[in-house]
């Protein structure tokens, strides 16, 4: 969190007292009645000062309070709150406000079920998101503003000293103490920097997958960790149209029986194409008008922000009103060489009309494939447009500056369908430069869209790490973040582990990144997972990781550094036999001899009896609940990858013979 100190916070002699000596100090009161987002929060503290100090702190409703003498934790938006001026309204996000006043001692930020503002609706499409947004296991229950309980975890975290490295109870790190105090003089801002992170299956969800919202571990290690959706913004998996267009009329099909000429125009005939992709015919004000009418709705049924975009691998309308908007033709060379006018200027005008009639409500509008290019013709969207950058580089803050109020980012870091597939896919410095570079130029919305994450925490832990602690307070140095991370999950063996991290992430940032860039702009460089494994991991690059783990294997010296080293070496025996049957599989298609095709066997073998060891630990589900994060992901995806460029082909899925 960025801390506005309102006034001084240096600790003074005597302190406020929550636990003293083993014993509580301190009263917990909770508004009255009491929302659940505030009694989470109750929980959370309890929950955790317990475990630091061993004493359970009393909660009352305040209406029950009578008479306290001794000191009290107001949380949430009491009566007290408000009669001492302690006021959320102005605090932005899911910020927070830290205050001491004579005998309380206020955590207080803005609480909303976001999701419940959410209208039902006669029409299919809006009555099926509905029922998602109040569907409390999906993930749209993630869309709650819960400040107070940033104000608890920041507490927790600030004066109780824990931190939160693994979304598993044994991930997180609590000190033991008998006493608990914060600064009798506290007063304090916290607001995040971001205003929402959300990365699918990071956090909240259980290592056995599902129970995304009810696992309390997964669930505090994402508040901790900055990891939230505060906002009411439908995410349409970044293309609206074919959404928008079942709202209006059911289907595109049904679309296309009644106005054929909404749809693009190719060789002289009006085509319905994909119907799950609609491409239309933007030139038509008909098609302003729906696209129009639709964001409208999904407004008025309460969606504060709504994602726009055009269908994705975006084909023109060759009718000649779309040709005259523009000099846009076609993807030349990989580069869009003229602005696509003909979606800008139906974007502006749908904007207006919708800030007419929804001034407060935002489009998020998606900046990618032919809309990267700026147009020369629309200089200022109105201000409800918020431009979501894919694929974000420098350069693109430069062209958009001004053209909009507030950037997100759509972020491609990770997804099991990328080459590396559930091995690393992304590193603690690249994470720290875009971070960086999204916080100056004003990035507020990060979303890591399509596909699954958190399928490595052995190997990839550290940098969820570095990217939650950044968007908490983007002014940290990440080598310090990842010194912590070391230290506080690996003990004693920490100074070898670091060495090991540092050798792993050098090998994705020069033979990875470095050739699709930190944006993943250019993925198609490196299209496969067999030219993933075998650039990334050569056998010395292998032989040299292994070593350092077999040096470090000793040092561990309690139990649980000793299990948090076992699952980085586990987890790496998945990159290392898989990048082994690649090399096997290399040297045996330049010369298939006898002797190289059992040595490909050979590794296959070694490949599945991992596979097997792995898929054996779901039989003891409460080392997997405490001790393998992720192990839903990785178990679904690693033996034959995922989708795309992460497929495990030929020699995974069939022996490729023997001469
Ligand atoms: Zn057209």
């Amino acid at each position: 969190m960025l801390l506005v100190v309102l006034g001084v916070c240096c600790g003074s002699a005597a302190g406020f007292d929550i636990v003293k000596d083993g014993r509580a100090s301190a009263v917990v009161l909770t508004p009255d009645p009491c929302d659940p987002i505030v009694l989470d929060a109750a929980n959370c503290l309890n929950k955790y000062v317990q475990e630091i100090a061993g004493v359970r702190l009393e909660v009352i409703p305040e209406s029950q309070a009578g008479e306290v003498h001794g000191n009290i934790i107001a949380l949430g938006a009491t009566r007290l709150a408000a009669r001492a001026g302690v006021n959320v309204a102005d605090v932005s996000f899911d910020g927070y406000i830290h205050r001491v006043k004579d005998n309380i001692f206020f955590i207080v930020g803005p609480d909303e079920n976001i999701s419940s503002k959410v209208a039902d609706s006669a029409n299919p499409v809006l009555h099926n998101l509905y029922l998602s947004a109040h569907d409390e296991n999906r993930w749209a229950r993630l869309e709650c503003r819960r400040g107070t309980l940033s104000g608890v975890i920041g507490f927790l975290h600030d004066y109780g000293g824990i931190r939160w490295f693994l979304p598993t109870p044994m991930g997180e790190k609590v000190p033991k103490s008998a006493t608990i105090r914060v600064p009798d003089d506290l007063s304090r801002k916290a607001e995040p920097p971001f205003a929402c992170a959300f990365a699918q299956n990071i956090g909240a969800q259980s290592p056995l997958g599902g129970r995304l919202w009810g696992y309390a571990p997964g669930f505090y290690w994402a508040a901790a960790n900055s990891f939230r959706l505060p906002l009411s913004c439908l995410f349409l998996g970044g293309h609206s149209w074919v959404v928008q267009v079942r709202i209006f009329s059911g289907s595109a099909e049904a679309l296309f029986k009644t106005h054929p000429e909404y749809f693009a125009m190719r060789d002289g005939k009006r085509l319905l194409g994909q119907p799950h992709n609609p491409m239309l015919c933007t030139s038509n004000p008909g098609v302003v008008d729906m696209l129009t009418q639709t964001l409208q709705q999904l407004f008025d049924q309460g969606w504060d922000m709504v994602q726009y975009n055009q269908s994705d691998g975006y084909r023109r309308c060759e009718c000649p009103n779309c040709d005259a908007m523009d000099g846009y033709r076609t993807y030349e060379s990989g580069k869009f060489t003229e602005p696509c006018e003909r979606l800008f200027i139906p974007l502006k005008e749908i904007a207006e009309r919708c800030f007419r009639s929804h001034p407060n409500k935002k489009i998020l509008a998606m900046i990618y494939g032919p809309t990267k290019l700026p147009s020369a013709k629309v200089l200022k969207f109105p201000s409800n447009v918020v431009f979501q950058i894919c694929h974000t580089e420098p350069e693109d803050f430069d062209r958009w500056r001004g053209r909009g109020d507030l950037f997100g980012a759509w972020l491609y870091w990770f997804g099991a369908y990328q080459a590396p597939g559930v091995s690393v896919k992304y590193t603690p410095r690249a994470a720290a430069e875009n971070i960086a570079l999204f916080h100056k130029h004003g990035v507020r919305v990060l979303y890591w869209g399509m596909g699954s994450s958190g399928e490595n925490w052995g190997n990839e832990g550290p940098v969820y790490y570095v990217i939650g602690q950044l968007m908490r307070d983007p002014s940290l140095d990440y080598r310090q973040i990842l010194h912590e991370y070391h230290t506080g999950v690996y003990g004693d063996a920490a100074d070898t582990m670091r060495e090991y991290f540092d050798c792993l992430y050098d090998r994705i940032d020069r033979y990875y990144l470095a050739q699709v860039g930190s944006s993943l702009a250019q993925i198609e460089e490196v299209g496969s997972a067999e030219a993933f494994f075998t650039s990334v991991y050569p056998p010395q690059a292998l032989e040299r990781l292994q070593g350092l783990l077999d040096s470090a294997r000793g040092l561990a010296k309690d139990e649980r550094a000793k299990m948090w080293y076992a699952l980085t070496a586990d987890q790496f025996q998945y990159i290392k036999t898989t990048a082994n049957v690649f090399h096997a599989y290399r040297e045996y298609k330049k010369a298939p001899t006898q002797d190289l095709s059992l040595r490909l066997r050979a590794r296959l073998d070694e490949r599945n009896e991992y596979l097997d060891r792995l898929m054996a630990y779901g039989r003891d589900k409460s080392f997997v609940e405490n001790w393998y994060p992720g192990y839903a992901g990785i178990t679904r995806y690693a033996r034959y990858g995922s989708k795309g460029r992460s497929k495990l082909g030929v020699p995974f899925t069939e022996f490729p013979g023997t001469p």
